[in-house]
């Protein structure tokens, strides 16, 4: 069991949804196309590294990417949740980081095969704690950004997202159904790359949060 703390309520982490190439400039540089309808894959529960953790490279890549996204906790259950309601949902804010063993996702790919060990293995998502929803005034224009060795590799905005965070919230609502402690990891922006062995890492979000990070 994965637990959050969100100022002072305790969530269980339910479901961890990922969007995937959600920046239209991240779909260019992984050479593919945004989609008509947001792109979800998962991972569980089990991949998460808390706050303080280190990165752990599996054994079994030879080249692990950062992506630091915007991850949204939901707070209540619900299904069929309309777009304009949908950030009443949100019970919290974090940073996060959706690992990626590249090499391992461009060979199931390329088989067509499911590609959940390459983004879902253990320690595949980093987090950062979270801040509560009423600390960010406008989801539609979050800065985030990660720092590698002190120089900046992503930057971005959440005005930028293909697919906003409501109509994140609002898609998963009708197609999956929303449950309390359901994580969204909502993108990526441009500039994802390999991290290494004694890299230090600092995800932002806006001037909210700062994550520190050893890779190890
Ligand atoms: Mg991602």
């Amino acid at each position: 069991m994965r637990t959050i703390r969100i100022g002072q309520n305790e969530l269980v982490v339910s479901n961890i949804y990922c969007v995937a190439t959600n920046y239209v400039a991240h779909a260019v540089e992984m050479g593919t196309k945004v989609s008509e309808s947001p792109i979800f894959f998962m991972k569980p529960t089990t991949a998460i590294v808390p706050p303080g953790q280190p990165i752990v490279l599996p054994d079994w890549s030879k080249n692990v990417h950062h992506e630091v996204e915007v991850v949204v906790a939901i707070g209540k259950d619900g299904v069929d949740v309309r777009r304009e309601d949908a950030l009443s949902y949100i019970a919290g804010y974090a940073i996060g980081l959706d690992m990626t063993a590249r090499d391992v996702q461009a060979e199931l790919k390329n088989a067509g095969r499911p590609w959940a060990l390459a983004k879902g293995y253990r320690g595949s998502a980093v987090l950062s704690e979270f801040i509560p929803a009423e600390r960010i005034a406008d989801p539609a224009s979050i800065d985030l950004s990660l720092e590698i060795n002190g120089q900046i590799r992503q930057q971005g905005n959440t005005r930028h997202l293909v697919f906003g965070i409501a109509q994140i919230i609002a898609y998963v609502s009708q197609r999956f159904g929303l449950q309390a402690g359901d994580l969204i990891y909502t993108g990526t922006p441009e500039g994802v790359g390999q991290v290494q062995h004694g890299d230090k890492l600092v995800a932002k979000l806006a001037d909210l949060i700062v994550d520190n990070r050893q890779v190890v």
